[in-house]
């Protein structure tokens, strides 16, 4: 394909923080966004030229932003895939197969395996009735989880003992009883793959969670984290070429005494890369967008030997106070209300 000219029309689908900051690195790059989302209030299409705030079934809406859009692309992993198919071959970057095959636990996980992964031992659960036999035949402690709609530790419940699995209801998309895993460190692999087939990845990050929200990324990672990085690389690099990919691609790791435990991954650029904006040559969101409009993709060695990227979740301390420290780079997203665990901004330093 060849490279989309400044001033094509980027389609975002998803209206939060990840689109604004695609929506930023792709106005720098000339392109203009407009973002398709449910939500009346976007933070991405406060940055972009156009909105078309609707449902994601609105097939009449879905079809007019297409026609004004010369590349398509989303920023949320949850998007309905079936409305999708009614858009133009080819418009749709990454593709559905790529959300078709994140959206579901279970599917995630046997995709995953089939290309030589080791996802954490586990079980589907189909019914009530099925729980507690799974619990039984893998064991506690272990962490049931939603196959679908999961997102920053929603949707999930650790079991320690086979009481605890008591009273939960099992959703009709069904369950996936999963092994607890022991790791040393979480850390996640970004990859970003060009439409000519060119791959490239940023250093992996060290990913502190609490409460399954990510709270900070630091580099560089520990040493068991670094000896597991070629492993989780490949696997990455099957798994992008398996699905035909082209944008930013992320997969989160356990770091275990047998190797990487592959946890999810995310079809999109994602929190444990906002490092990269200021601490690599080429930032994960900038790269997303080479990618997809056919640009060659930019350098993403690091800056400098220490990156540490904190998120401000449910509290944003006054920005004057942030900036203080000279070296402290400041992101709000324009979220209005600061709610618990909602991600308001994050804070980078380099050096
Ligand atoms: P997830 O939404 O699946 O990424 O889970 C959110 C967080 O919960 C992860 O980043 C881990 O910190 C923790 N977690 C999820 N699954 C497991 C597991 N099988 N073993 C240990 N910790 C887990």
């Amino acid at each position: 394909m060849s490279a989309l000219p400044a001033g094509s029309t980027i389609g975002i689908l998803g209206g939060g923080q990840l689109g604004r900051m695609m929506a930023m690195a792709a106005a720098q790059l000339g392109y203009r966004c407009h973002v398709f989302a449910p939500e009346a209030d976007s933070v991405a299409a406060e940055v972009s030229a156009e909105f078309t705030c609707a449902g994601w079934h609105d097939a009449s809406a879905l079809a007019d932003f297409a026609r004004g859009c010369d590349v398509i692309t989303y920023e949320f992993e949850k998007v309905p895939v079936a409305p999708l198919a009614a858009l133009p071959e080819g418009l749709l970057v990454p593709g559905a197969q790529a959300l078709e095959v994140a959206q579901d636990r279970l599917t995630e996980k046997r995709f995953v395996e089939g290309l030589g992964g080791k996802p954490a031992p586990y079980l589907p659960v189909d019914s009530d009735d099925g729980l507690a036999p799974a619990v039984e035949r893998l064991g506690t402690p272990g962490i049931l989880k939603t196959r679908r709609d999961g997102y920053d530790g929603k949707g999930q419940w650790v079991i320690d003992t086979a009481r605890d699995a008591q009273g939960i209801r099992v959703p009709q998309a069904g369950m996936v009883y999963e092994g607890l895993v022991r790791f040393a460190y979480e850390f996640s692999v970004v990859l970003v793959r060009g439409r000519d087939g060119e791959v490239a990845f940023w250093d992996s990050a060290r990913n502190l969670h609490e409460g399954g929200i990510l709270m900070r990324t630091d580099l560089p990672a520990p040493q068991i984290v670094k000896d597991q990085v070629a492993e989780a690389l490949a696997l990455a690099t099957r798994i992008a070429e398996a699905l035909g990919y082209a944008g930013v691609l992320t997969l989160e790791f356990f770091a275990t005494e047998d190797g990487p435990v592959f946890n999810e991954m995310a079809p999109r650029v994602h929190n444990s890369g906002h490092w990269t904006i200021e601490g690599a040559v080429t930032s994960q969101f900038e790269n997303h967008i080479r990618a997809i409009c056919g640009l060659p993709l930019g350098d993403t060695s690091r800056m400098a030997e220490s990156v540490v990227m904190a998120n401000l979740i449910g509290h944003v301390p006054p920005s004057a106070e942030i900036l203080a420290d000279p070296k402290a780079h400041l992101h709000l997203y324009g979220k209005g209300e600061a709610r618990e665990g909602r991600k308001m901004g994050h804070v980078t330093h380099v050096g």
